[in-house]
C-alpha cells in the first residue's frame, strides 16, 4: 500500500488552482435602487398605518400603499437582477450568477473586447461579458492575464484600457478552482477524446487538454514550453 502511494505522489505534480473573485463595485444605479427601495418601505409603512392602524383613515393612504408597493417590489426586483461575480484566473474567465458558473478556459478564448462599457470574452461555446464601471478591476484583471498568456486575443487599445487602469496584487478575493470540465474534450495533440480527467494533462498558462502520453515538448495553442511542466486535472 506504501509503494502505490508514494509511487502516486512522484507523477506529474498536482497542483491546487487558484483565481480572483470580484463582486460588483456599486455604481449610482444601485445606490438609488437601494434608495428607491427604502422610500418604498417607508411608504408603504406610513399608508398602512394611516389606512388601518389610524382610527380615521387618511384619504390618501390608499395611494401611499399601492405608491410604496410599486417602489418597493421594482427596488426588489432590480435588485435580484444585481450584476454577476466575475472570477479570472488560471481557469481562464468565469462570471457567477448565483449557483449558475459559466467559465471559459483561456485556451478557447477566442476575442476580448470593449464594446461600449461592456467588456466582452468571446469564447468557442461562450461568451461572458460584464461593464467596466462596475467590474473596473476585473476588468484590468482579465486583460492582463489574457496578455500574459494568449495575447494574440487582446483586442482592446492602450485607450481603451486605461479606462479600468492597471490589475493590484490586493484586488478581488483569492478562491480555489473548485472543478474543471475535462472530460468529454479531445486532446490537442492527437485529437482522441478524453475519456477520464485521471488521462488528462493541462498546460499550465492556457489549461489547453492534453492525453498524458501525447503531451508536446511546446503548447500547441500557446506555444509555453510544456513537457513535464503540464499538469493533472
Ligand atoms: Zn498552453
Amino acid at each position: 500500500m506504501t509503494t502505490t502511494k508514494k509511487a502516486k505522489k512522484k507523477g506529474t505534480e498536482k497542483r491546487e488552482r487558484t483565481e480572483r473573485r470580484f463582486e460588483a463595485e456599486s455604481t449610482h444605479a444601485s445606490r438609488l435602487t437601494t434608495l428607491t427601495g427604502m422610500a418604498g418601505g417607508l411608504a408603504l409603512g406610513a399608508g398602512v398605518y394611516a389606512q388601518w392602524v389610524r382610527e380615521d383613515p387618511l384619504s390618501f393612504a390608499p395611494y401611499l400603499v399601492a405608491a410604496g408597493g410599486v417602489a418597493l417590489g421594482g427596488a426588489l426586483f432590480k435588485t435580484g437582477a444585481e450584476p454577476a461575480k466575475v472570477r479570472v484566473g488560471e481557469a481562464g474567465v468565469a462570471l457567477e450568477k448565483g449557483a449558475d458558473l459559466t467559465r471559459i478556459l483561456w485556451c478557447d478564448v477566442e476575442r476580448i473586447a470593449l464594446e461600449g462599457d461592456t467588456l466582452v470574452v468571446r469564447g468557442k461555446e461562450a461568451t461572458v461579458s460584464f461593464r467596466i464601471d462596475e467590474q473596473p478591476k476585473a476588468a484590468a484583471w482579465v486583460v492582463s492575464e489574457a496578455q500574459q498568456r494568449v495575447p494574440g486575443v487582446v483586442g482592446l487599445s492602450e485607450k481603451e484600457r486605461e479606462r479600468f487602469g492597471k490589475p493590484n496584487d490586493k484586488d478581488g478575493e483569492v478562491v480555489r478552482v473548485d472543478e474543471l470540465q475535462i472530460a468529454g474534450r479531445n486532446c490537442r495533440a492527437s485529437d482522441k477524446p478524453i475519456a477520464f480527467e485521471r488521462d488528462a494533462r493541462l498546460c499550465p498558462t492556457c489549461s489547453e487538454v492534453y492525453l498524458k502520453d501525447q503531451v508536446p515538448k511546446k503548447c500547441l495553442t500557446c506555444q509555453v514550453d510544456l513537457g513535464a511542466r503540464a499538469r493533472e486535472v
